[in-house]
């Protein structure tokens, strides 16, 4: 992550006030504003515009996505890498939104290693990065949606997996994720490459030794 001209703005907030909704994370919060109650109804583009961010893509040098904001007018234009698949371009959509909602008054810039949920990726001391990635994957893949999918799946293993993911337009690794993440069973998930290991998560639920 860089922060670019960040004299250009204050740290001023703005946006709709949340009054009755301080109990909710802000992304559940969001989408329950909005009425959304399906993953079909997850449309990140109309999300940024009720926000006052518009979104465009194009080719990016140097970064995936972008957040160039003036806090005083409460506008913001996100920018993603239009090379990017659809399901990552869509996780680093929600990454900026998250951005904008959560560290308003900063100009950022990501990196294909700052977006994403994976352990391995966030690395430490990142804490806008982990927040923004955390704020997108609650948005994209948010409890009180997922929770009544998972129950129409006796088993879970990977195709079941591959499955809520397609429903979700997230890859399989995010969704992997957020189940863990959520402790929906105990799970425990690994990453690995032809070069060996290189990080895993686990469920709460299992013991902390793993
Ligand atoms: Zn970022």
């Amino acid at each position: 992550m860089r922060q670019i001209r960040s004299g250009l703005v204050t740290s001023a907030t703005f946006g709709p006030e949340r009054v009755g909704c301080t109990w909710l994370s802000s992304s559940t919060c969001i989408l329950q504003e909005l009425a959304i109650m399906s993953p079909e109804e997850i449309n990140l583009e109309e999300i940024a515009f009720c926000h006052g961010a518009k979104v465009k893509y194009r080719e990016l040098d140097g970064c995936e996505a972008y957040l160039l904001a003036d806090t005083g007018l409460g506008r913001a234009i996100i920018s993603i890498d239009d090379r990017a698949h659809t399901r990552r371009r869509r996780f680093s959509l929600a990454h900026e939104i998250g951005h904008w909602e959560r560290h308003r008054g900063q100009l950022l810039m990501c990196s294909k290693e700052d977006i994403g949920g994976s352990g391995g990726r966030a690395r430490k001391g990142l804490s806008r990065e982990k927040s923004a990635n955390q704020f997108a994957a609650e948005l994209l893949m948010p409890e009180f949606i997922l929770k009544p999918i998972l129950r129409d799946f006796r088993k879970f293993n990977m195709r079941a997996v591959c499955e809520i993911a397609k429903t979700f337009t997230v890859s399989k690794t995010a969704m992997a994720y957020r189940l863990v993440e959520l402790d929906h069973e105990p799970f425990i998930l690994a990453a690995y490459s032809k070069s060996g290991y290189h990080w895993h998560i686990a469920s709460k639920s299992i013991d902390r030794k793993w």
